[in-house]
């Protein structure tokens, strides 16, 4: 523990956004950070407790407490070494993770300020990255191969364990680019792109194949392999199945946010095609993570207004009784997209889309309440009878992902990450590729 008493006498500071008169004009990660010294005052709140809930909380097990200490007296290398030996990329987490960890800090439950764990993490590799620290290792092959399908980042991950472990690994990516929703989906302002090249530079260096433009058929995986990593993720969204859906100017979320971050890679799109929030009223449908991506890109692109609708309620703020301490809180998030403009509303169903000439013009919804279930399951909804129309030309809908249906797969195939378990988080599909990674290694070292 770098300062015993840092934690009574230095407030938590997060680095902040850029302003959002600075920000809102371009696609830049939005994410400032704090200069060294200040960065080490924060890692030196750490107080090292005996039972650190972060270990737990984190789906790595990442060890702030280690690496805090580390940081805290400047030794960066060392704090890098701990980071790495349970995080196969820091750079993605230390941006975008929902920070699973600071929610069970002790501090969290004392003072209401934890430990910035993620933003010092994200320090700490690109002061790895800067110094030289992370360089291309050599691994001796062992004559296996396997074959990853998909590379997001759970698919990296299995690659990444695998090719440090000697196999030989070529993953396969139907699209273009490399990285799965980190390339296509997470906008540029939350995570540049240049950071997933930067390591795929460092992968394909230590040996890893990566084949492009390859859509594999689940059902007839490819030939010359020991085994498989299914890392296919989610791509079915869930749609909204009420009168008007054929209407023009309704989009899944995905394919406004993939096709602008396949503008800004320098890809061409014909103008009929372009999905653009530029001089509309834009609805956004669902109030996840997601829906939060759809508005900050509406205003980037231009909107005229925002607004964002969810079927729940409204989550308490600050605190909420039902998730308490050291559980995630379930609690009102505001993101840095909702902080540069958007009407925010709860409660509301959508009963039908309403247009003119094809074009979708708004959308009936109805206020519902939820009536809470006796035995604590799912509450009942029940529609209030008090409907509005929301003026809309632009609409998308960000309601989440179906858990894909796999066929039956070979018994050296492993499935992992989103695939696996429905929609969740890069973190936990980084620890999902690492422990796939585990299972086809310790497979295959059976079969000898
Ligand atoms: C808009 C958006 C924002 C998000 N923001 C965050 C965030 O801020 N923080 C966070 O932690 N999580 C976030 N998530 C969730 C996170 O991105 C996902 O949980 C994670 O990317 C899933 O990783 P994956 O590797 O399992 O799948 P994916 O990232 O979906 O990658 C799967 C890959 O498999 C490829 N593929 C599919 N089928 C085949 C096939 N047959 N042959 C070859 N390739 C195939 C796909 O093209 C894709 O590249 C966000 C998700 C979305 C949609
Ligand atoms: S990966 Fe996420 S949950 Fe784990 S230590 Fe980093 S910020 Fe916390």
């Amino acid at each position: 523990m770098g300062n015993p008493k840092a934690f009574l006498t230095v407030p938590r500071q997060e680095a902040g956004y850029r302003p959002i008169h600075d920000r809102i004009n371009d696609y830049s990660e939005v994410e400032q950070t704090l200069n060294t010294g200040e960065r080490k005052l924060q890692a030196s709140r750490c107080m090292d407790c005996g039972v650190p809930f972060c270990h737990w909380a984190c789906p790595l097990g990442n060890r702030p407490p280690e690496f805090q200490d580390a940081l805290s007296q400047g030794a960066w290398r060392k704090a890098y070494e701990i980071l790495s030996r349970t995080n196969d990329f820091p750079e993605f987490t230390g941006r975008i993770c929902p920070a699973l960890c600071e929610k069970s800090c002790v501090l969290k439950l004392a003072i209401d300020a934890p430990v910035t764990i993620r933003e010092d993490e994200c320090a700490i590799i690109e002061a790895a990255f800067r110094e030289g620290y992370v360089v291309p290792g050599r691994y001796e092959r062992n004559g296996k191969y396997v074959a990853v399908i998909g590379s997001g980042p759970t698919g990296l991950a299995v690659a990444n364990q695998l090719n440090k472990k000697g196999y030989d690994v070529t993953v396969f990516e139907r699209e273009e680019r490399i990285g799965g929703l980190l390339r296509y989906g997470i906008p540029n302002f939350k995570l540049g792109k240049s950071i997933i090249d930067r390591r795929l530079a460092i992968m394909k260096t230590e040996g890893v194949n990566f084949q492009v433009g390859t859509k594999i058929d689940l059902e007839h995986l490819p030939q010359g392999f020991d085994a498989y990593a299914i890392c296919t993720g989610t791509p079915q969204a869930r749609d909204l199945a009420i009168p008007g859906r054929d209407l023009s100017g309704i989009h899944f979320a995905m394919e406004m946010l993939s096709q602008q971050n396949r503008i800004l890679a320098g890809d061409i799109v014909d103008t009929k095609d372009r999905i653009t929030a530029h001089g509309k009223q834009v609805l956004v449908i669902g109030g996840g993570d997601t829906g939060s991506d759809c508005i900050g890109t509406a205003h980037r692109q231009g909107a005229v207004s925002v607004t964002q609708i969810e079927i729940m309620p409204q989550p308490p703020v600050g605190y909420n009784p039902e998730t308490p301490w050291p559980q995630w809180p379930v609690v009102l998030k505001t993101s840095s997209s909702h902080e540069e403009g958007c009407v925010r509303r709860w409660s509301l169903n959508s009963n039908r889309f309403i247009g003119k000439n094809g074009r979708v013009t708004g959308v009936e919804v109805e206020e519902v309440e939820w009536i809470p279930a006796s035995d604590g399951g799912r509450p009942t909804m029940k529609p209030t009878g008090k409907k509005e129309v929301i003026q809309a030309d632009l609409v998308l809908l960000a309601m989440g992902f179906l858990r894909p249906q796999l066929p039956e797969l070979p018994q050296n195939a492993v499935v992992a990450g989103d695939a696996a378990t429905g929609p969740s988080l890069v973190v936990k599909c980084i620890a999902s590729g690492r422990s796939a990674a585990e299972k086809i290694d310790q497979m295959l070292s059976v079969k000898g």
